[in-house]
C-alpha cells in the first residue's frame, strides 16, 4: 500500500529565498517525493477552523492570528509577520496534521509534509512556530474519543516547550522531547519526559540514548496514536542543530521509531519538524527520510 501522505501547497507561504526560514522547502519535499515514487496516496489538507485550533490556544490568540491583527510583539516572537498567507499556512499545517492523525488512526501509518510546530504554547506562537499543531491534534482526538492515550514523540533538536506547555496538565497526554541542551528555547518548559543532549552528539550515541527509552514509553501503558515529530534539525549539516548525526543516522532514528510502535500495532502520526539549512534541496531530501521510512510499514 502506498504511504497516506497530508499535504497542501499553500504549505509554502512564499518567503523571499533569503529568509532565515527556509519556506521553499515544502513544495521541494513534495517534489522529493514524487520523484522517489512515494506520492501514491496523496491527501489534501484544509485549514482547522478556529473552533479547533481554540482547544490548545487561547481564544484571542487564535482570532488575531485568523484576523491577521497579531500584535508586532508575538510576530517578532514567532519571526516572521502574520499576513493572509502565513496565517493561512498555519491553519493549513494544523488540518493536516489532523487529518494525519486520522489516516493514522485508519491505515496504521500517516505523514504529513509540514507540521511539528512545538514552540507555539497556548497563549501564542514561538520560535517559527504559530499553531501547535500536534497539540491541536492531541486535543481533537481526545475530545472526539477517537483516543484515550496519546504520545508525543518528538526528536527535533529544540525542545518541545510549547506542546509540554499545552499538554502539560492533560493526563491523558504524554510528552516526550530528546534535543540538544544548549538549543533554542533557553527557557525549557518541562515536558513529561526530557532528554537533554551535549553539543555534537552523533549516531551511535544518538541511537543507543533513544534505543533505551522507546521500551520505557511502551511500557508505561498501551498508546492509541503515537505523533512522531521527525525534526531533521539534529543532523550535522544543519546551520541551527549542534548535533552530528549522518544521513543514514536520521535514517535509522526513524527506522527505530516508526519500527517500535508499528511492530506493536500502534498508529503513528509523522510530521516533519524543523530542518535549516540554505541548501533547500539538500534539506529536502533530509526530510524524504521520514516518508522513505515510513512506506516500507504503509
Ligand atoms: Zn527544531
Amino acid at each position: 500500500m502506498p504511504l497516506q501522505i497530508v499535504h497542501h501547497p499553500d504549505y509554502d507561504a512564499g518567503f523571499a529565498v533569503n529568509h532565515r526560514f527556509p519556506m521553499s522547502k515544502y513544495p521541494l519535499l513534495m517534489e522529493a517525493l514524487q520523484a522517489r515514487g512515494l506520492a501514491g496516496a496523496l491527501n489534501t489538507a484544509e485549514p482547522a477552523p478556529a473552533s479547533w485550533l481554540k482547544l490548545a490556544h487561547a481564544a484571542d490568540y487564535v482570532d488575531q492570528v485568523i484576523g491577521c491583527f497579531v500584535p508586532e510583539k508575538i510576530e517578532r516572537e514567532i519571526g516572521f509577520p502574520i499576513g493572509p498567507r502565513v496565517s493561512r499556512r498555519a491553519q493549513l499545517a494544523t488540518g493536516g496534521t489532523i487529518l494525519a492523525a486520522r489516516l493514522a488512526l485508519r491505515h496504521g501509518i500517516a505523514c504529513n509534509t509540514a507540521g511539528g510546530s512545538h514552540h507555539a504554547r497556548r497563549a501564542q506562537g514561538a520560535g517559527f512556530c504559530t499553531f501547535n499543531d500536534v497539540a491541536v491534534a492531541a486535543l481533537m482526538l481526545l475530545a472526539e474519543g477517537a483516543a484515550h492515550n496519546v504520545l508525543v514523540v518528538d526528536l527535533d533538536v529544540h525542545q518541545g516547550d510549547g506542546t509540554a506547555d499545552i499538554l502539560g496538565d492533560e493526563p491523558r497526554a504524554f510528552t516526550f522531547s530528546m534535543h540538544g541542551e544548549r538549543n533554542y528555547p533557553v527557557r525549557k518548559i518541562a515536558s513529561d519526559l526530557d532528554v537533554a543532549l551535549p553539543d555534537g552528539t552523533g549516531d551511535a550515541r544518538y541511537l543507543e540514548r533513544l534505543a533505551a527509552i522507546l521500551p520505557e514509553l511502551s511500557a508505561m501503558r498501551h498508546w492509541d496514536i503515537v505523533f512522531y515529530n521527525a525534526g531533521v534539525d539534529v543532523h550535522a549539516q544543519d546551520r541551527l542543530g549542534r548535533l552530528a548525526l549522518s544521513d543514514n543516522g536520521l535514517r535509522s532514528r526513524d527506522e527505530m521509531v516508526i519500527g517500535h510502535f508499528r511492530a506493536d500495532g500502534i498508529p503513528v502520526c509523522g510530521v516533519i519538524g524543523g530542518g535549516y539549512s540554505t541548501d533547500v534541496p539538500a534539506l529536502a531530501a533530509r526530510h524524504a527520510i521520514l516518508f522513505e521510512v515510513a512506506s516500507g510499514y504503509a
